[in-house]
């Protein structure tokens, strides 16, 4: 996978030092070349669930729309690395709208990617419009890292085009303390303004975010924002990132200490991905 960062996320760690983790999130590593056994360049299966051109199929009510393959910033422990920042097509040519159209029992749809807010304002709409005229689509979610990785992104115009679509949800990404800037704060704030409900999803990441000061620090900060710490994922099993990947005990710990000592409202769920995908699963805490 490439390296693409933005001069915002530059600017977080240019004076950071080498093994800070923002760096290690951000910065290729020579291990990203080592694949441990049981990895996959695919860990979700995705390319056999696909039953539209993008559109990923795991559950019988709900589908992942992948948007587009970029990113502003790509997460050196990235899910996606085999596709992101790359051309490639998807294996099947279906249009994913008229899909949708046709399966009455779809109610939830989560755009993602790559993250769909690279895209210009002309082609969110466009998303957006398609999927609401489907009326069986109850929920619409966009996953986006752009309030961490790229906040200037939040400009009023998108915002003005997202507040068009409700009920809209949005699943943000912010994986460490150093994130929770007063730019990330004003691009939350100002889609919370436009009445779109924030979640967080955030990778457990070995050296990075796995000890209980900083996802502590990084769940109430979240929580200040107005954003709800909605997962915590264990890594999957993507090729080259076992150098990131933390354990399931670790999460564990972690999580068992913080109940009980912070609000409820800042302790997500501890998920995991099963390899070769399907339906996640709620690790145990
Ligand atoms: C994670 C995921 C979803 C959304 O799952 P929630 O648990 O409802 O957030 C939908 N489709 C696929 C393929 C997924 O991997």
């Amino acid at each position: 996978m490439p390296l693409a960062i933005t001069p915002y996320v530059m600017s977080l760690l240019a004076l950071a030092p080498p093994d800070s983790p923002l760096r290690r999130t951000y910065l290729p590593d020579t291990r990203e070349g080592c694949v441990s056994p049981g990895e996959f360049r695919d860990p979700l299966g995705e390319e056999a669930h696909e039953v539209a051109n993008g559109l990923i199929q795991s559950y019988p009510h709900k589908v992942l729309l992948l948007a587009t393959r970029d990113c502003a910033c790509f997460c050196r422990f990235c899910t996606r690395a085999r596709t992101t920042g790359t051309t490639k097509c998807y294996n099947s040519r279906a249009d994913p709208f008229w899909w949708l159209e046709r399966r009455v029992e779809i109610r939830d749809v989560l755009v993602s990617g790559g993250d769909p807010l690279t895209l210009g304002d002309a082609e969110v709409e466009r998303i957006l419009r398609k999927l609401r005229a489907i009326p069986h689509l109850q929920l619409i979610r966009i996953g986006t890292k752009a309030p961490a990785s790229l906040p200037q992104r939040i400009t009023p115009a998108l915002v003005k085009i997202l507040k068009r679509y409700p009920p809209l949800w949005l699943s943000l990404h912010f994986t460490h303390p150093a994130e929770l800037t007063p730019r990330a704060a004003t691009a939350c704030a100002r889609l919370r303004d436009a009445g779109l409900p924030l979640m967080n999803q955030t990778v457990l990441l070995r050296g990075i975010n796995d000890d209980l000061d900083t996802l502590r620090e990084l769940n109430e900060g979240l929580l200040r924002m107005g954003v709800k710490p909605y997962y915590l994922h264990q890594g999957d099993l993507a090729a080259g990132t076992a150098h990131l990947r933390s354990t399931p005990a670790k999460g564990r710990a972690i999580l068992r200490a913080m109940a009980g000592t912070v609000s409820g409202y800042a302790i997500p769920l501890f998920m995991r991905d099963p390899p070769g995908g399907g339906a996640k699963t709620q690790l145990p805490v």
